[in-house]
């Protein structure tokens, strides 16, 4: 028999699905903190990597969610959560037991999953995070929540144990919402530091000259003084290890095809997300799908050179 919780972690009895880079730690570290947790994943691999972990395994997904309180997915893409939630996950799941989808899904299929849950008496929040593999593994993640606001108290005490900065941003579908918008964001200011290192080259500047004048200027930005796509001025970007990710450039790719989803369905005029899109799918075509997305610098100099062929052949 569980414990009564007290605090919203211990004896809480929590389905967590979905065993790959990010969902191990975290139901490594929700175990840790005292919650009951059950885990499933699809592949089998995952599930032994789990077991070898101590985490308890449960036979499917939806003998996962029937002993469980609190459901939480960690799904590569929006189909894969609404198939599993029409699939079992929810009819086997105690009446109002809380789906909590932790996966970078479209907007639309957030709002989906939501109505979903909630024509089978569940409830549902969206719960997308930022931070990575070691966000995941340090309990540092940042959540972007959209959902009722008793749903998110519901679950804030889970989300602290995983994460940092837990923003409740408005109702379902608001936290993907702003995990797209901030995505965007990112991979359109990565492109546009790495455009203006390649110019800054071809101009004679030195990276660590342009370095010292835009991270002190109106140029300041993650994408520079964090993620700086060159080697040398920030030590700890993945551009000294090789471009080891970091952040994924086959996740950007999917996260900014999910931004260009919600453009298109609201009618932005948002020229530069578009631009973005195109530009790391490409990147994620090649080797740039697991390197850190900063590697755009490659194919900005590869563009570069060739445009710089094409006019010279001009000239002769
Ligand atoms: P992953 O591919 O490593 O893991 C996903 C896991 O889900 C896989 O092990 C897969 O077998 C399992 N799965 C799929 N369908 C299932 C089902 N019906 N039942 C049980 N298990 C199932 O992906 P990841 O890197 O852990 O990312 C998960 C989500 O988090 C994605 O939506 C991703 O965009 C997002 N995200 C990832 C990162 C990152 O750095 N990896 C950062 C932020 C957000």
């Amino acid at each position: 028999m569980s414990a009564e919780p007290t605090d919203g972690v211990h004896g809480a009895r929590v389905a967590v699905l979905g065993l790959g880079h990010m969902g191990l730690p975290m139901a490594q570290r929700l175990d840790a903190a005292g919650a009951e947790v059950v885990t499933y994943d699809v592949v089998r691999e995952a599930r032994v990597t789990a077991a070898a972990a101590g985490l308890r395994v449960a036979a499917d997904g939806p003998a996962a969610a029937g002993e469980a309180d609190v459901v939480l997915t960690m799904f590569p893409e929006g189909r894969h959560v609404l198939e599993a939630y029409r699939g079992g996950l929810l009819s086997a799941a105690p009446t109002h037991t809380l789906f909590v989808d932790c996966s970078t899904i479209a907007v639309d299929d957030a709002r989906a999953a939501h109505a979903l849950a909630r024509a089978s008496g569940h409830r549902f929040i969206d719960a997308p995070v930022s931070g990575g593999v070691v966000g995941a593994e340090n309990g540092t993640l940042a959540f972007m929540v959209g959902g009722a606001e008793e749903d998110v108290a519901r679950a804030r005490p889970l989300l602290e144990v995983m994460g940092r900065r837990i923003v409740h941003c408005g109702g379902p579908g608001l936290g993907q919402a702003a995990k797209v918008c901030n995505n965007m964001i990112l991979g359109v200011t990565q492109i546009a530091v790495a455009e203006a290192f390649v110019l800054g080259e071809r101009l004679g500047l030195t990276h660590q000259a342009l370095f010292e004048v835009a991270s002190n200027a109106s140029g300041q930005c993650w994408a520079l003084t964090t993620n700086c796509p060159v080697p040398g001025p920030v030590p700890t970007s993945p551009a000294n290890h090789d471009y080891a990710p970091g952040f994924a450039g086959a996740l950007m790719a999917k996260d900014l095809g999910l931004a260009v989803r919600a453009i298109e369905r609201t009618g932005v005029g948002a020229r530069m997300g578009l631009a973005a899109r195109d530009i790391y799918k490409e990147f994620a075509q090649g080797e740039g799908a697991g390197q850190d997305f900063s590697g755009i610098i490659h194919d900005v100099r590869a563009r570069s050179s060739a445009a710089r062929d094409a006019h010279a052949e001009e000239g002769t």
